[in-house]
């Protein structure tokens, strides 16, 4: 019953080859056997319609794939003890083992050579791979060399397949080496980085404007003006991608995701792409930051790049998921994401929980994420932000608020009030945003005594003796000891005054 009928089933043929490079439109009968099984069977039954009749012993299984609804076996081609690149036959086969599609880029035995003809050596294809990238001198190493077939149209050559990887610029070179010419038959970068072009708020456009009140119309916020956009460069980002996926971020999640061949996305706030260019040059920035501390290497504070849905819900809410790690940004309102504190907040959380994973169980701790989300927001902008607004987080967030537009200038959060561990409420209804308020001003105070880099550094550095139901008092102490462990005690009686000021103690 495996025998398919050419003549109902639906085929495309190949160019080169000229049998069937993929066949569907058909469904064999279900069986129980095991769908490896099941897919060789059909391959038997149909090589001579698949033009493989002669090499099916020459497939070797390479992987069995499970989805959902089907399984997806993987045959790679081989010919004289060495693998075919690209040579695949693929058999797909629902839950019931029923075959619905094969796909085929076998090489008929015809076109395969009596012998594998190497003329050069394994020494001179690596010398010749490694000349083939620039600034390979002292700075890259090859991690992987072996025999292959390489089919070029009709003609089968041996070759070498060579993994180069080179350290600055980072890249990872896939260069196959004619072996009996030693040309360079193709050669392909898996980790070159890509830049697109972008439109964005630097952090919003409160701050960007010389007055804030032409921005709402009757208590709603307005178009943007030009002047509200700055023109950058979307860093680090895969190569050969068409979406906004980098080395540290990805929009991935993001429903109905931007795409782009040309590398513009110079898209307004009205339009689609706008909050995924948004999201992806202020977290790649962040990171940047963090590994300009120090946090890179092996020290690395995010071992993957996060995701981000930029519009994962109506409601004007955004929010990190330790579970998933990853970051949603929500559309009620003004667009969460179309702020950049916003977003610089919500990587606040993001960043504690890479350190600390599941912070903030209790109170305090609660209260400590928020906060250090506000002071992230407040420091990281600050230099950009005329000095009115420095202390005032999510300027534009807020103007659809109705009860936060009213302050001058409008804001979610600000980061110096006079407040003191004394006014932590401590009710089971408390808001961690407003208890958080007393570790923002504490945190914003040491930027303003230590600088950025010091204070970032050792309120990032804190982190990493914390846990999740930790307290002020422990996050004063932490601090404390990030300043005896980087910087000798330098800072240790004014970060205690700072500390003994808000009433966060002991910190003897
Ligand atoms: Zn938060």
């Amino acid at each position: 019953m495996n025998k398919l009928n050419p003549k109902t089933c639906r085929t495309i043929p190949g160019k080169n080859y000229g049998t069937p490079k993929e066949v569907w439109g058909f469904r064999t009968s279900p069986g129980h056997r095991e769908p490896v099984v099941a897919a060789r069977d059909l391959l038997q039954a149909n090589g001579d319609f698949l033009g493989i009749a002669p090499l099916i012993s020459r497939l070797r299984l390479q992987r069995v794939i499970e989805s959902l609804g089907a399984w997806h076996m993987i045959f790679q081609q081989r010919h004289l003890g060495m693998p075919i690149h690209r040579a695949y036959v693929t058999v797909h086969t629902d839950r019931d083992r029923r075959a619905y599609l094969v796909k085929n880029r076998a090489v008929p035995r015809e076109l395969l050579p009596r012998k594998a003809d190497f003329q050069i050596s394994e020494r001179s294809a690596r010398r010749r791979a490694l000349r083939s990238v620039s600034g390979a001198e002292n700075n890259a190493r090859i991690t992987e060399i072996k025999p292959v077939w390489y089919p070029a149209m009709r003609l089968i050559h041996p070759a070498f397949k060579i993994r180069v990887h080179r350290e600055r610029p980072r890249s990872e070179w896939l260069i196959y080496v004619d072996g009996e010419k030693g040309r360079i038959l193709s050669k392909y970068d898996n980790l070159a980085w890509l830049t697109w072009s972008a439109l964005i708020f630097d952090p919003n456009p409160v701050t960007a404007a010389p007055d804030w009140q032409p921005l709402t119309d009757k208590g709603r916020p307005r178009r943007p003006p030009e002047e509200a956009y700055r023109k950058v460069v979307l860093r680090d980002l895969r190569g050969r991608g068409h979406y906004l996926d980098g080395l540290r971020i990805s929009t991935r999640l993001t429903p109905n995701r931007v795409r782009r061949g040309d590398g513009r996305l110079e898209a307004r706030s009205t339009e689609r792409g706008f909050d995924e260019a948004m999201v992806y040059y202020h977290i790649n920035e962040a990171i940047r930051h963090l590994e300009s501390l120090g946090y890179t290497g092996r020290r690395a504070i995010f071992q993957k790049p996060i995701e981000v849905n930029a519009h994962g819900t109506r409601d004007d809410n955004s929010w990190y998921s330790p579970g998933e790690r990853s970051l949603t940004f929500g559309t009620g309102g003004v667009d969460d994401a179309e702020d950049a504190e916003v977003i610089l907040h919500e990587f606040g959380h993001a960043l504690q929980d890479a350190i600390c994973p599941d912070f903030g169980q209790s109170p305090e701790a609660a209260a400590m994420g928020e906060g250090f989300g506000d002071y992230l927001a407040a420091t990281f902008f600050a230099a950009k932000k005329p000095a009115r607004f420095r202390t005032a987080v999510a300027s534009w967030d807020a103007l659809a608020n109705p009860h936060l537009r009213q302050a001058d200038p409008p804001c979610l959060r600000r980061v110096d009030e006079p407040l003191t561990y004394e006014s932590f409420d401590h009710s089971p209804r408390a808001d961690e945003h407003e208890n958080g308020k007393i570790w923002s001003a504490t945190l914003w105070e040491i930027w303003e005594v230590l600088g950025w880099k010091v204070a970032d550094t050792i309120i990032i550095e804190s982190h990493f003796q914390l846990d999740g139901f930790t307290t002020f008092a422990r996050g004063g102490r932490a601090i404390l000891d990030a300043d005896r462990n980087l910087y000798n005690r330098r800072h240790l009686a004014l970060l205690r005054q700072i500390f003994r000021r808000r009433g966060i103690g002991p910190v003897e």
